[in-house]
């Protein structure tokens, strides 16, 4: 079995290569944060705890969170699994070095998806949908524009801005990226296990970066 991370600033799109990779490769995608809520929504002792911490707004213990993992990956009968929320921090990176010892994980890959910093602003600040049919599009990109501006193609509908997409809350969002990752990078980096994407490319090829260093490693 092998194991993904992706390391990558908020919309690198983390989420389209995950979709992708698991499609080609049928790799199984685990979120820490599924992994609780569904742990939540049992009425065990375990889940009853998990349910007052979140209600309260604090943060489940770090041993909890690994056993989910750790169960899970256990389980798993996929050739592969990428990780979602998870490692946050260097502790929790040196956990799962553990449970990939006592489990059968061949080798893991951290994808770095680096991407420069005004690329992923236009990205994330740029974004606008279409109220009526759902397609979205990017004012700042000129593939992802529309052809009228801020009237959608499909419905000539309106095109509209999500709220929480604005500058302030992109800053503020990478900011807690930025100081969050960069100790995990350097930690891969030294392990040796990480791989540096070109992320300021489109989607296709931010891909087939990630899917030649798979094939070349393929065991
Ligand atoms: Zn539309």
């Amino acid at each position: 079995m092998r194991g993904i991370i992706l390391i990558a600033p908020p919309a690198a799109g983390k989420g389209t290569q995950s979709s992708l990779l698991c499609k080609k490769y049928k790799f199984v995608h685990v979120s820490t944060g599924d992994l609780l809520r569904e742990a939540a929504a049992k009425d065990t002792e375990e889940g009853l705890y998990i349910r007052e911490k979140m209600n309260s707004g604090e943060l489940v213990d770090n041993s909890l969170t690994i056993k989910l993992l750790e169960n899970k990956l256990k389980r798993s009968k996929a050739s592969g699994f990428i990780l979602d929320g998870f490692p946050r921090d260097i502790d929790q990176a040196k956990s799962l070095d553990k449970i990939m010892e006592e489990i059968n994980i061949s080798r893991l890959y951290v994808f770095y998806i680096d991407v420069d910093f005004d690329v992923v602003k236009k990205r994330y600040t740029g974004r606008v949908a279409c109220p009526s049919c759902g397609e979205v599009y990017n004012k700042f990109i000129d593939e992802l524009k529309p052809k009228m501006p801020g009237i959608c193609d499909k419905c000539e509908c309106k095109l509209i801005t999500r709220s929480d997409d604005n500058e302030k809350t992109f800053n503020k969002r990478y900011e807690v990226y930025a100081e969050k990752t960069a100790p995990l990078v350097k930690f891969y980096n030294r392990e040796k296990m990480l791989y540096r994407i070109d992320g300021n490319l489109s989607a296709k090829e931010i891909n087939k970066q990630i899917v030649d260093i798979l094939e070349v490693q393929n065991d």
